[in-house]
C-alpha cells in the first residue's frame, strides 16, 4: 500500500493505477462500517484509494472536531490488510491552504433535517468530497447509507456538476442490538451504549408500522418516540429519500426513509431505514 500525504503524491500514485479505480473517503477511526465499504471496493475495482481526513469544514464551532477520534496507524494497518492500493492522508495545510474561499453550496437539500441542525455541515461535506474526487479521480466512489442525507447530497452534486464518477451506495453495518456502527459510538458510557439501541428500535417500529399499512404518521411517530427510552430526541421523521422533507402523510406504494437523530448523553447519533408503503 502506498501512503500519500500530499496532493502531488496522490496524483502521481493515481496515474499508475489500473482501472477501474474505487475511492472510499473516510474520517478515519475505522470500524466495521468503513471496512465493509473498503472490502466492497476491493472486490469490485482493480485499484482502491481510501482517504483518512478529519475535515474541519464540516464541523460546527460547538462540535467535536478537536476530540474526534484519530488513529492513523491502526487505520493504515487495517486498510493494508483489506487490500487498499493507496492511502491518502492529507494534512490541513494540504487540503485547505491559506486563502481558500470557494465552497460548494448544496442547495435546499443541504439545509433540511441534518443541515438545519448542523448549519454549514453539508457545505463542508460537499466541498471536501468534490476536492477529494478531483484529487483522486476515481471511476467509482463508495458511500454508506448510514449517512443517507450526505449520500443524497453527494449524488446530487455529482449529477449537477457532471462529475465522471459512479457513486456506489453501501448498506449500513449494525451491532447485534441494531445500533448503527459509528466512530462516535466510542464516546458512549456503558449505560448510554445500552440506551443507544433505542434509535434503531424506533426506526424499525416506524418501518414495520408504515409497511403494515398505518396511515396516521403523527400517531406512528408518537409511538416510535416512546421506543427511544432514555435517548433525547433531536428528530424522528419519515421523508422522501431524495428530498428529505418531513412528511405528515404517506401515500400508498411509496419508497420512503425513516430518519432519526438522538442524543445519548452528549453524543449525537443518527440512523435511518428504508421502507415501502403497501400498494
Ligand atoms: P465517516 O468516517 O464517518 O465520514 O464515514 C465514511 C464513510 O463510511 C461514509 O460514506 C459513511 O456513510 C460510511 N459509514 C459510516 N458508518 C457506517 C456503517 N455503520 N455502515 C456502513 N457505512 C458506514
Amino acid at each position: 500500500m502506498i501512503i500519500c500525504r500530499s496532493v502531488a503524491e496522490v496524483r502521481a500514485a493515481r496515474a499508475g493505477l489500473a482501472p477501474p479505480v474505487g475511492f472510499v473517503p473516510t474520517m478515519g477511526a475505522l470500524h466495521a462500517g468503513h471496512e465493509s465499504l473498503v472490502a466492497r471496493a476491493c472486490g469490485e475495482c482493480a485499484s482502491v484509494i481510501a482517504s483518512v481526513y478529519v475535515n474541519p469544514l464540516q464541523f460546527g464551532p460547538q462540535e467535536d472536531f478537536a476530540n474526534y477520534p484519530r488513529a492513523f496507524d491502526a487505520d493504515a494497518a487495517l486498510l493494508e490488510k483489506l487490500g487498499t492500493t493507496v492511502l491518502f492522508g492529507p494534512g490541513d495545510g494540504e487540503m485547505y491552504p491559506a486563502g481558500r474561499e470557494c465552497t460548494v453550496d448544496p442547495g435546499d437539500l443541504g439545509v433540511r433535517l441534518e443541515g438545519q441542525r448542523r448549519p454549514g455541515h453539508f457545505r463542508g461535506v460537499a466541498t471536501v468530497v468534490l476536492k477529494l474526487l478531483n484529487m483522486t479521480q476515481p471511476n467509482r466512489a463508495y458511500f454508506g447509507r448510514k449517512d443517507a442525507q450526505q449520500l443524497a447530497i453527494v449524488a446530487r452534486m455529482i449529477a449537477d456538476f457532471n462529475l465522471p464518477v459512479e457513486i456506489v451506495a453501501c448498506a449500513t453495518v449494525r451491532e447485534r442490538d441494531g445500533l448503527a456502527i459509528s466512530s462516535r459510538n466510542r464516546y458512549l458510557s456503558q449505560t448510554e451504549r445500552h440506551d443507544a439501541a433505542g434509535l434503531s428500535r424506533a426506526l424499525k417500529f416506524i418501518v414495520q408500522t408504515l409497511e403494515g399499512g398505518a396511515s396516521d404518521v403523527g400517531a406512528v411517530m408518537r409511538a416510535a418516540t416512546a421506543e427511544l427510552g432514555e435517548l433525547r430526541k433531536d428528530y424522528l421523521e419519515v421523508v422522501d429519500p431524495n428530498e428529505f422533507t418531513p412528511l405528515s402523510a404517506v401515500s400508498r406504494g411509496s419508497q420512503l426513509l425513516a430518519v432519526g437523530a438522538v442524543f445519548a448523553g452528549t453524543t449525537r447519533l443518527i440512523d435511518n431505514m428504508e421502507l415501502q408503503t403497501p400498494q
